[in-house]
């Protein structure tokens, strides 16, 4: 499996967009200003997309006379978004768990809210109210 850098969020987002469905390099653009609310140029998407063409990870297709080029994920380069959202998962699991707090009563994990009570003189945090109760 061939690594490539996704050290920006362009990067990251190009690929999760072309992971939904095959697109245009000004659709790329577009989405991502509209979804991050982030300008970019067209100079950032294109030589990525041609690097991930480069190692196979994206094949083209031309349409029409204008010659309009859509992207899309070859079966690596798919595997491969999956690889990197699977770290990206990872990455999130390790900063949420230190907020997440055990419901007393099933053991289940609470990230917010959750239902506090004062039993026998200790705070306890439950994930519903009929845990609370049951406890
Ligand atoms: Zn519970």
């Amino acid at each position: 499996m061939k690594e490539v850098k996704i050290d920006n969020l362009v990067k990251f987002y190009v690929l999760i967009s072309l992971y939904s469905k095959p697109r245009h390099g000004y659709e790329l653009i577009k989405e991502i200003r509209e979804k991050m609310g982030k300008k970019a140029s067209p100079g950032q998407i294109y030589p990525f997309l041609k690097s991930l063409r480069k190692i196979g990870y994206v094949g083209i297709r031309t349409v029409e006379a204008r010659e309009k080029k859509v992207y899309r994920l070859t079966n690596p380069g798919k595997k491969f978004v999956r690889i990197i959202l699977n770290r990206f998962g990872s990455l999130l699991e390790i900063a949420v768990k230190p907020q997440l707090s055990i419901c007393a009563h099933c053991g289940c994990s609470v990230y917010r809210g959750g239902h506090k009570e004062l039993i026998k003189g200790k705070n306890l945090v439950f994930c519903c109210v009929s845990c609370a109760k049951e406890y």
